[in-house]
């Protein structure tokens, strides 16, 4: 299970493909893609080995310079290509990726379905791309920060929408995630040797830290919403 995610001028599919392949260690049971291109969002996935991802999108030019990817190790639904990852709230202009547990999807769930939401998967993440959208009213880093308040259990989350195109918000709570900064462009990953071919300069997700990438810079924020600076660290070492 693995998390990445790109922003900035070039093509995000082959970085995001490319990272994800540098994930694969930690093992997985299907894989997705979720690209923002000049006019929408655009999801592929797909279940078993990354390859089968890639034989899906072989013939298709997916463009857009921001992304983000996901290998998944099913914890909630069997694993099938409905229940990899990216989730999409019912519009599909708001896609997550996650890694951990929502320990409280069921309840969220159901009061969701209080409010007509009709669920696709069988997964716990599911929740987080409808509870994003319930909130979303312009500004998608509110509706991530109101979410939050929500959520219980352990994620790395990673979050883009089509109608705030200039920005990845990623947080983390008691799973791992790192922030890679470029020169124009900037990263996500679940660990660092999945981005050390793009930088070496890497920012540190503290737990229940939430950040938010734009390419020409990242802002850090507390779970009260405060901002946060934090230390750039260059890595030396290699894999
Ligand atoms: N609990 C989520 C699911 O089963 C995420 C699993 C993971 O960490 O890959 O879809």
């Amino acid at each position: 299970c693995g998390i990445v995610g790109y922003i900035g001028d070039e093509e995000a599919t082959p970085v995001l493909i490319n990272a994800l392949k540098k994930l694969e260690y930690r093992g997985y049971d299907s894989a997705g893609i979720a690209v923002l291109g000049t006019e929408s969002l655009i999801v592929r996935k797909a279940k078993g080995a990354l390859k089968f991802l890639e034989q899906k999108i072989a013939t298709e030019i997916i463009q857009g310079s921001m992304g983000i990817g996901h290998t998944r190790w099913a914890t909630h639904g069997e694993p099938s290509d409905i229940n990899s990852h990216p989730h999409t709230d019912v519009s599909g202009k708001i896609a997550v990726v996650h890694n951990g547990i929502i320990e409280n999807h069921a309840k969220l769930r159901s009061w969701l379905e209080g409010h007509g939401v009709v669920f696709r998967s069988q997964t716990d993440t599911e929740v987080v791309a409808h509870m994003i959208d319930f909130h979303y009213n312009g500004n998608l880093l509110e509706a991530v920060q109101e979410t939050l308040k929500r959520l219980e259990g352990s994620y790395a989350l990673a979050v883009i929408c089509e109608s705030d195109p200039d920005r990845i918000i990623a947080v983390r709570k008691d799973s791992p995630l790192i922030i890679g900064a470029g020169d124009g462009e900037n990263l996500i990953a679940s660990d660092v040797p999945a981005i050390l071919e793009y930088t070496r300069d890497v920012y540190y997700l503290d737990d229940r830290e939430l950040a938010v990438l734009y390419r020409d810079r990242v802002e850090f924020f507390d779970e009260e919403g405060n901002p946060r600076n934090k230390e750039l660290v260059h890595v030396e070492w290699d894999v």
